[in-house]
C-alpha cells in the first residue's frame, strides 16, 4: 500500500514524518536521505561539533529505535534519483518506492567556489553535512593558518572555532560589513569587535579573486590585490534550496519549490517543506532557512496531508553560539527602516527592528530574556514602542504589558 514518502532525513523530513505517526496515520511512511546516517541536529555542525565537544551520538534528532518503533521506515544512504509523477513512484538507484502523498524536504546545499576561483583545490571545504566537517577536523590544528570565504553566521561560526582552537583566522566579506544581508549594523559591529578581541582578522569590502595552490590549496589573492599564505580554507557563501529532482518533475520552482499555505506543490500528491520549499507570507513569498522552520513546517503540513487545511504561519527564530556568546533571533527583520538598542545586564543587549512603529524583529545577545519578550510581543502581533525598549531602567518583562496590537500601533502612529 503506498503511504507518505518523504525525500530528504533532515530536520524538515523528520519532523513530518513523526507528526504524521503522533496524529494517527496509520498507512506506510517512508524517510529517504541521501547521507549515511539517522537524521540529527545540523547547528551544531559549525559550532561544538567543529570544536570536537560533541559527537554524532549527542546530535542524533530521535533515539535509534525511535524509527522502527513508530513504524518509520528509515532508508538512509540512498540518493533519489526521479520522481516519476504518473504513477506515483520516487526512484533511488535500483530501488523504487510508491507514494499516495509525496514530500520533498531535500533542503538546501552550500554554495561552492567555482572551479576558476579554486572552488575544486584541496583543503577548500564548505559546512553543511557531518561529512563535510568531518573531513576538514584534522586541518584544525594550533597556529595552522586558515581563510574564510562570507561573513555570514557560518563564516563567524567557523572563525571562532578556529581563534578558539587556537588558529591564525582571516575573515573575508564582500560586503560592506559583515552579516550585512542579516542583520542590522549595530548587530554587525558587535560582531566585528567580538572577533577583532580574539585575534580573528576580518576585512570587509574584500572579496576573493581567486584560491591558487598545485592540487592543494597553499594561497589566496583578494579582490584588493593582497596574496596570502593558507593552510585551508572554508568557504561559508550561503546556502542553495535543492530544487533539482522538483524541477526535473515539472513542479514550479519560484526561488525553492512553490507551495501553497498549506504546503502543496503544483502537484497536489506532492508536498515540500522546510529549506527547499518557498511558501506565502504576507501578501509575498519566502524560504526560510531555519531549524524552527523546518520543525514546523513540517508538523502543520503532516496534518495539512492528513486533510486539515491549516495555513502555514512562519514564526521564525534563530540563534547562533559564537566564543562564550549566544545571539538568538526572533521575528525576520526583512524591510526594517530602524533600530533601537537597549543595554540588558552583565554586558548583555538587544537590537530590536521596526518597521514604521511596527516591531518585526529581535536580536537577542547573552540576553535570553529581550529574546522571549520579543518573541512573545511579535508572536501575538503586538508592537512596543521604541521608547519603553531603550529605558534600561524598565524591567523587560514589563515590555509585555506595553505591548499593543500592532493595529491599535498604526492608528494610534
Ligand atoms: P551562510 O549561511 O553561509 O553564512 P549568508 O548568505 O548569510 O550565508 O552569508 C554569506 C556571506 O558571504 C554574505 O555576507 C556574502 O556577502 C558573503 N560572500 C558571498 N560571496 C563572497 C565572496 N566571493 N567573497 C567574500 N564574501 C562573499
Amino acid at each position: 500500500m503506498p503511504g507518505i514518502v518523504i525525500i530528504g532525513a533532515g530536520q524538515a523530513g523528520a519532523s513530518l514524518a513523526a507528526e504524521a505517526r503522533k496524529l494517527g496515520y496509520a498507512g506506510p511512511i517512508t524517510l529517504i536521505g541521501d547521507e549515511p546516517v539517522a537524521p540529527y541536529q545540523r547547528p551544531p555542525l559549525s559550532k561544538a561539533y567543529l570544536l570536537g565537544q560533541v559527537g554524532l551520538d549527542r546530535m542524533a534528532l530521535r533515539a535509534t529505535s525511535f524509527w522502527g518503533d513508530h513504524g518509520i521506515n528509515l532508508k538512509v544512504g540512498r540518493n533519489v534519483t526521479a520522481i516519476v509523477r504518473e504513477g506515483g513512484t520516487v526512484r533511488a538507484g535500483a530501488e523504487s518506492f510508491h507514494y499516495e502523498h509525496l514530500v520533498i524536504a531535500t533542503g538546501s546545499s552550500a554554495r561552492q567556489l567555482p572551479e576558476a576561483q579554486g572552488g575544486l583545490l584541496q583543503g577548500v571545504y564548505t559546512i553543511r553535512n557531518i561529512a563535510d566537517v568531518d573531513a576538514m577536523a584534522a586541518e584544525f590544528r594550533p597556529d595552522r593558518k586558515f581563510l574564510i570565504v562570507g561573513g555570514g553566521y557560518i563564516g563567524l561560526e567557523a572563525a571562532a572555532v578556529g581563534a578558539k582552537l587556537g588558529l591564525k583566522v582571516t575573515l573575508i566579506e564582500t560586503a560592506p560589513r559583515i552579516l550585512q544581508r542579516v542583520a542590522a549594523a549595530e548587530t554587525s559591529n558587535f560582531f566585528r569587535e567580538l572577533h577583532l578581541s580574539n585575534g580573528v582578522d576580518i576585512r570587509e569590502n574584500t572579496g576573493l579573486d581567486r584560491l591558487v595552490g598545485t592540487g592543494r590549496v597553499s594561497g589566496a589573492v583578494l579582490s584588493d590585490g593582497t596574496e596570502l599564505a593558507v593552510d585551508f580554507a572554508i568557504v561559508g557563501i550561503g546556502i542553495m534550496p535543492r530544487t533539482q529532482l522538483a524541477q526535473e518533475a515539472d513542479l514550479v520552482i519560484e526561488n525553492g519549490i512553490r507551495t501553497d499555505a498549506h504546503g502543496r506543490t503544483s502537484d497536489q500528491h506532492i508536498w515540500a517543506v522546510g529549506d527547499c520549499a518557498s511558501f506565502p507570507h504576507e501578501g509575498g513569498r519566502i524560504r526560510l532557512e531555519s531549524v524552527g522552520h523546518a520543525i514546523h513546517h513540517g508538523e502543520v503540513v503532516a496534518r495539512n496531508i492528513l486533510g486539515t487545511t491549516q495555513a502555514y504561519e512562519a514564526k521564525p527564530w534563530f540563534w547562533s553560539d559564537q566564543y562564550d556568546l549566544k545571539l538568538q533571533i526572533a521575528g525576520l527583520n526583512a524591510g526594517y527602516d530602524r533600530v533601537v538598542e537597549r543595554t540588558g545586564e552583565e554586558g548583555s543587549r538587544s537590537i530590536w527592528y521596526y518597521r514604521g512603529d511596527c516591531l518585526l524583529a529581535v536580536d537577542a545577545i547573552n540576553d535570553a530574556r529581550a529574546y522571549m519578550v520579543g518573541k512573545r510581543i511579535l508572536e501575538s502581533r503586538h508592537t512596543i514602542s521604541p521608547e519603553y525598549v531603550v529605558d534600561a531602567a524598565t524591567d523587560v518583562k514589563a515590555l509585555i504589558s506595553r505591548a499593543v496590537p500592532v493595529s491599535a500601533a498604526s492608528t494610534v502612529g
